[in-house]
């Protein structure tokens, strides 16, 4: 069969539903560079207004993961023998540093996490920034601090020695996506249920994991404003992924609010060493628990959600998640000794200032988007792909959503590069939080607002 790109944009456009054999085209003719990046643009706003049915998801996913390579895992090199294989994929927020943590104590109780991460876009931190915050000699020495730049060979290799790795997406794993995300990015075509659904699930089935647990966060700082939405994009991501063959679950998280009290690179990894010390903010600790747990039971190393939690707990508690967690940064080229002495290992701003409280009361409004617009807007964040950022930059909370304040006490320290940032960033937060009467109703949402569950499969991945 012959396609011709405009005749299928335009059929999108009308309404019409796509073969699976034309979108498997079009997706080729773009990764290959016969389709250019207007036709593709304009096929993504078409995707956008129109939707996709099931049919047509699961074929553009496909054909996105066939864009490149899948990682197998039964030939990788593993000490004692394989292990069960998971990964966790959130939405994206502020202040979601539940990667850092959570990978080291799920791999401390025997399930393989080789991670492939994105970075910050937007008003969004991203764990490949936050890790790359950490300095150190580089991999075999050649200097940069933490790399995450490293091939499949390098994630197959760590994955089975450590248990753990952390890189982001190579040339070879979903390009199609890697090109249609950046476009997508510049064209206002990110927010499509099918579209996100095909970009997360291709990346996610491409490491080849048999397990994936989704955190898909709801509000302000969320794609995803509403629990309706959340719910439908959680129902296509489970649906896709257990089609594909691998146990899935999803849960819907509040990101009304920021999650924990660091947002900022280097800030946000002092919190996740706090987590993995067995301290650290409780919402912080009950995501990592929850999200870890659930891995543990879709892959037969908990009995329950429970039982995985609890096991979660013990490996933050005890210092095993923390001595994973000090094997990988070591060999993927940063300080260990940043596990012992964060704060004297992390880069810090040269510029802080301590918001206070202007009245009694509770903290019952912190805008997670506003949060995390001012964190950009501080340097913490980039608005295009190629902006740089600031690693040092960034907010600690004093008080989180729901807390009681007396005035005059601290709110949030602004760590910034200069001192007109600095005020610049005060403005900003203050106008994103509200201290109300103590006896004011919470409009906040629940930390967790519901649940998806595959179908748990015996096909699993190779
Ligand atoms: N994250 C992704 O990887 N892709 C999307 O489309 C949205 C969020």
């Amino acid at each position: 069969m012959r396609y011709h790109a405009n005749e299928l944009i335009a059929a999108k456009r009308d309404g019409q539903t796509l073969s699976p054999a034309a979108i498997a085209w079009f997706v080729d003719g773009y990764t290959t560079g016969r389709v250019p990046d207007y036709q593709m643009s304009a096929m993504c706003m078409a995707i956008y207004f129109r939707g996709m049915d099931d049919i047509e998801t699961a074929a553009l996913l496909e054909a996105m993961l066939r864009s490149g390579d899948e990682v197998r895992w039964h030939d990788a090199p593993w000490r004692d023998g394989p292990l069960p294989t998971a990964d966790k994929h959130s939405t994206g927020g502020v202040g979601d540093k539940i990667s850092i943590p959570l990978a080291p104590a799920v791999a401390a109780c025997g399930v393989a996490v080789p991670m492939i991460s994105g970075r910050g876009l937007g008003h969004t931190g991203g764990t490949l920034d936050k890790l790359e915050s950490i300095p150190g000699p580089g991999v075999d020495g050649q200097g940069g601090g933490f790399q995450t730049r490293l091939g499949v060979d390098v994630l197959k290799q760590l994955t089975a020695e450590l248990g753990v790795c952390l890189i982001g997406q190579t040339d070879r794993i979903c390009p199609a996506d890697k090109k249609m995300y950046a476009l997508r990015d510049a064209s206002g075509t990110v927010p499509s249920i099918p579209l996100i659904t095909a970009s997360i699930m291709s990346k996610k089935l491409a490491e080849g994991v048999a397990s994936l647990v989704l955190d898909v966060k709801v509000g302000s700082g969320a794609f995803m404003k509403t629990p309706e939405d959340a719910r439908t994009l959680a129902r296509a991501l489970v649906g896709a992924g257990t089609e594909a063959g691998r146990k899935v679950t999803a849960f819907l998280s509040a990101m009304d609010r920021p999650l924990g009290t660091h947002v900022g690179n280097a800030l946000e990894v002092a919190e996740s060493i706090e987590l993995l010390r067995g301290a650290g903010p409780a919402d912080s600790r009950a995501v990592v628990c929850r999200l870890g747990g659930e891995m543990l039971r879709l892959s037969g190393r908990a009995d329950s959600l429970q039982d995985g939690e609890a096991r979660i707990g013990r490996a933050l508690d005890d210092g095993s998640a923390l001595q994973v967690f000090r094997r990988v940064v070591q060999a993927q080229g940063g300080d260990p000794r940043v596990c012992d002495a964060p704060l004297e290992v992390l880069p810090s701003a040269p510029v802080t200032r301590t918001v206070k409280a202007e009245r009694d009361g509770v903290l019952s409004r912190c805008d997670a988007l506003a949060v995390g617009l001012a964190a950009v807007h501080l340097g913490a964040g980039r608005q295009r792909a190629e902006d740089s950022i600031d690693p040092a930059v960034g907010f600690v909370f004093a008080r989180q959503v729901g807390e009681e304040v007396t005035a005059g006490a601290p709110l949030v320290t602004i760590h910034a590069a200069n001192d007109e940032d600095a005020a610049h960033a005060e403005q900003e937060l203050r106008a994103a939080m509200t201290i109300s009467d103590a006896d004011t109703p919470s409009a906040r949402l629940p930390l967790w607002i519901d649940e998806v569950h595959g179908a748990d499969t015996s096909r699993g991945a190779t």
